[in-house]
This record gives structure tokens, C-alpha cells and sequence, in this order.
């Protein structure tokens, strides 16, 4: 048992613990403000190496459930009943538009938008656009693909895709890749469109609000930290936009998919509408 003698000597061992503390205080805080690690679509820090460019994205590499993926329409499971594409409710709704440095992102200014999967409730959080598509169905490539991303209460992750290639233009994004063309948008500048936009019509979907089938699975967010665990369901009816419109976008990204991931052995169910 030290006796009182020996609290001098503590003295100094204490201050120096204190101030080791701090300094691990510091770099401490930095961890959990500072944005995870720089990552791109090309070279030493394109999709080949994400996973080594920090420890929170080894799962892009490790994970046996990533995102995107091809979907092979021969393998697909049609469940009789019970596995159903989700019930979208989704309204006009204004949005901010925000060039992220990855892709251009709509992020709505309220949570109205909501989609109900298996009976979870989950609220749009933004939507953004790949070029050319993440996903392939039978192995080919589109030339556009736009995701919703939604979370419910806990945080979970549902994403609901829809695929694009050129052809007719397309009403829905007209003013959206307006706004782009006659303004362009800087890496990290944020501009709010004139009119709201209701993203249900994006995916064709009756006034009724009725879902199209959709391919469900089970993958990850294809962007890193490529985290597990996300509800993939993506349209089985492909959309069109005008080659402009295509042009308008990919002014500002082309390249921004991550190349398909392995299966392993997932399996692939076409989502019917209710
Ligand atoms: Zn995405």
C-alpha cells in the first residue's frame, strides 16, 4: 500500500498522463469531426483501393454483400407472395441541389417523403446521380442511374434505384439539369431550383402512387465507407433522358460508378407492387 510519501513522486507521473491525455484528446476529436478520407473514381485512390485509404473502409475489400452489382434477370427469385416493392409516398418538395465533390445531390427541405418497405417506414434523405450506371442488368451498363437514399428510425439504409439511358427527353429533370446547364455548379456550391419536384415521378409511378416491380438484395452503400446492411431495390423499368441532359450532367461527372462486386452468392428477388 503506498503511503502518503510516495504522492510526490506521483505528482509527475500524474501531469504527464494528464497531458497525454489532452494530446490524445486532440487527435481524438479531429477522428470524429474530421470527414472521412479523401477517395475518388480514378487512379491511387479510385474503387481499387478504397479499402486502403482508411480502416473504416476495409469492408469495401472484406465484405462479402457489396454494392453495385449486375443483375442477372435468369437467376431472379419471384417470391409467390409476401416480398413486395415499397409503397412510395412521396410529394413536391422543395429541394437544395448541392455539388458534393462526388455527384450532384438533391437534398429535400423537409422529411415528407417517405417509402414504406416491409412494413419499416423510411424517409428520403437526399437523392444523386451515377454516370454511367453502378448497377447492370444481364451484364449491361446504362447511361445514367439516380438513388434515393432513405433511413428509418434506427438509421438503417434503404436505397431505391432507377436507371437511365439516352433517348426522349425527360419533363421530371428538365429544370434540375437547367439549373446545371445555365449555371453550372462548383464542387461544393449549393443552388436551390425555382420550382419543387415531386421525385415519384422520376420513377413513373402511377398517381396512385402503385410501385413498378423492383429488384431487391442485399448490398452496401457504393460509396465509401461502402457500409453493409443497405436495402437495395432497384426499378425494373428504365427511364429516358435527352442526349443534353445527359451532356449536362456528365459535364460535371462522368465516371462516378464504382464497378460491379462480387455476389457471393446473394440472391437477386423481383420486389411486385402491392
Ligand atoms: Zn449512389
Amino acid at each position: 500500500m503506498p503511503g502518503p510519501g510516495f504522492v510526490p513522486y506521483l505528482i509527475p507521473v500524474l501531469l504527464s498522463l494528464l497531458l497525454f491525455s489532452f494530446c490524445a484528446a486532440g487527435p481524438q476529436r479531429q477522428t470524429s469531426q474530421r470527414s472521412i478520407a479523401a477517395w475518388s473514381y480514378t487512379g491511387d485512390t479510385g474503387p481499387a483501393y478504397w479499402h486502403t485509404l482508411d480502416s473504416a473502409y476495409r469492408i469495401a475489400a472484406e465484405g462479402q454483400a457489396q454494392s453495385p452489382i449486375n443483375i442477372d434477370t435468369s437467376f431472379l427469385i419471384v417470391p409467390q407472395s409476401g416480398y413486395l416493392a415499397p409503397a412510395f409516398n412521396y410529394t413536391e418538395t422543395d429541394y437544395v441541389l448541392e455539388n458534393n465533390g462526388h455527384t450532384i445531390e438533391l437534398i429535400p427541405e423537409n422529411g415528407n417523403n417517405h417509402i414504406n418497405l416491409d412494413g419499416i417506414d423510411y424517409v428520403l434523405q437526399q437523392f444523386h446521380f451515377h454516370s454511367p450506371s453502378e448497377h447492370r442488368i444481364d451484364g449491361k451498363s446504362f447511361d445514367l442511374e439516380v438513388h434515393f437514399v432513405h433511413k428509418d428510425h434506427d438509421g438503417n439504409v434503404t436505397v431505391a434505384g432507377i436507371l437511365f439511358n439516352e433517348g426522349a427527353e425527360n419533363n421530371i429533370l428538365k429544370e434540375l439539369f437547367a439549373v446545371l446547364e445555365k449555371k453550372g455548379l462548383a464542387a461544393g456550391a449549393r443552388v436551390k431550383p425555382e420550382a419543387p419536384l415531386n421525385p415519384a415521378k422520376l420513377f413513373a409511378i402511377g398517381i396512385d402512387g402503385r410501385a413498378v416491380p423492383l429488384y431487391r438484395y442485399n448490398g452496401s452503400l457504393t460509396t465509401p465507407p461502402c457500409t453493409e446492411g443497405v436495402k437495395w431495390c432497384i426499378s425494373s423499368l428504365p427511364q429516358e433522358l435527352s442526349k443534353a441532359q445527359l451532356a449536362a450532367f456528365r459535364s460535371l461527372y462522368y465516371g462516378n460508378n464504382r464497378p460491379v462486386q462480387d455476389l457471393h452468392g446473394r440472391l437477386v428477388f423481383m420486389g411486385l407492387p402491392f
